[in-house]
């Protein structure tokens, strides 16, 4: 009985909030995103109740993925960017991924100085990475404040990554587009971005196009240009996609050329039904990552099981078991197969 009404007052409190960041309040929206970032298991539970309450809201932003090393002008970038938008009259988020964060404790992306301008633009929501322990559960909380955001009216949401490690393709896998933010460099840097994250960029920006920099970052600019073409063009991708510009974030240069790009790629990806897919295939693949995550975290959480795989290590490392032998029988009895 008292569990009944105490239900039913938590599921109030949800559908309360769930109102609240509908209508765009922002500090309704950041206490949702604190909540979905705990690990606490009653707070998971109020978190899973918020998304279902938020689901239907037809809503859809645009998600572009942003990725850039140190230095080369993300913050700049997306104030400057973000702020052309807002002045479109369009509502923009900014979420961060920074996989420093979640080693170190100590975040590239969370200065709270960043993007001063932009934090105080009523029609745009910052918020840094979170400090976890794993770039998973940092996964979990980008996605579902991504979910957060488009359920609050937001039209675009950046999600921005240090260009190190797998964070570009966790991002990558969460984003309607995915922009590569580069800077001037010689010729021979071209080497440095790897190859897998060429193959993800829709769009690569040469960043600093100005002043003494403008005649290398245009240099660097025909470089990618040349290397994107060797790459076969994309089912996905109209004409000219993926595509190489130069753009100066600090002078404003290029940014109308770049969201214009932006816009037709999507614009084409949703006329061809590749933007549904590609969602699709997205939910898919985060359905797959939470399970698999929610079983590893099932077999190291019971102490049964963990009983038994310290024994089976213990019997491994002295030989008195084969480790294949040991796995299948650990194995068998999580998922008894109607044959044993
Ligand atoms: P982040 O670490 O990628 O977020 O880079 P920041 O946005 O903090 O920029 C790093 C440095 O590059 C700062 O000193 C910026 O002023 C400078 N910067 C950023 N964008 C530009 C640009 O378009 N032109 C020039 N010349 N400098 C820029």
């Amino acid at each position: 009985m008292l569990k009944q009404a105490k239900d039913r007052h938590l599921l109030k409190h949800i559908e309360e909030l769930g109102a609240q960041i509908q209508a765009g309040n922002r500090r309704a929206l950041a206490r949702a995103i604190t909540l979905i970032e705990s690990a606490r298991a009653d707070h998971r539970k109020e978190a899973l109740a918020l998304i279902q309450t938020l689901r239907g809201t037809g809503r859809q932003a645009l998600r572009i993925g942003l990725s850039g090393t140190p230095g080369v002008g993300k913050s700049t970038f997306i104030e400057s960017f973000g702020l052309m938008l807002t002045g479109q009259g369009l509502r923009v988020a900014v979420l961060a991924v920074d996989p420093s964060s979640t080693r170190s404790g100590g975040s590239i992306l969370g200065d709270k100085t960043r993007m001063e301008r932009l934090s105080r633009d009523p029609n745009a929501f910052i918020r840094p990475s979170p400090s976890q322990t794993q770039l998973g559960g940092v996964a979990r909380r980008t996605r579902e404040a991504v979910t957060l955001c488009e359920a609050a009216g937001y039209d675009v949401v950046l999600i921005e990554t240090v260009g190190v490690g797998q964070s570009e393709t966790m991002v990558a896998e969460m984003s309607d587009l995915f922009v590569l933010l580069l800077a001037p460099a010689g010729g021979d840097e071209l080497q440095g971005v790897k190859r897998g994250i060429m193959e993800i960029a829709d769009l690569i920006l040469v960043n600093k196009a100005d002043g003494d920099l403008k005649a290398a970052a245009t240099r660097t600019q025909a470089d990618y240009a040349a290397a994107l073409h060797l790459l076969r063009k994309r089912a996905q991708d109209p004409e000219g996609f993926p595509k190489a510009l130069t753009v100066s974030a600090l002078e404003n240069q290029g940014l109308e050329t770049a969201w214009r790009d932006i816009k037709a790629l999507s614009d084409w990806r949703r006329e061809h039904s590749h933007w549904n897919k590609r969602r699709a295939a997205q939910a898919v693949h985060w359905l797959e990552e939470e399970v698999r995550s929610g079983l590893l975290a099932r077999l190291t959480d019971d102490p049964a099981i963990r009983a038994r795989m310290e024994q089976a290590a213990q019997d491994v490392a002295s030989g008195a078991m084969h480790p294949d032998l040991a796995a299948a029988e650990i194995l068998n009895r999580l998922f008894p197969t109607s044959a044993d």
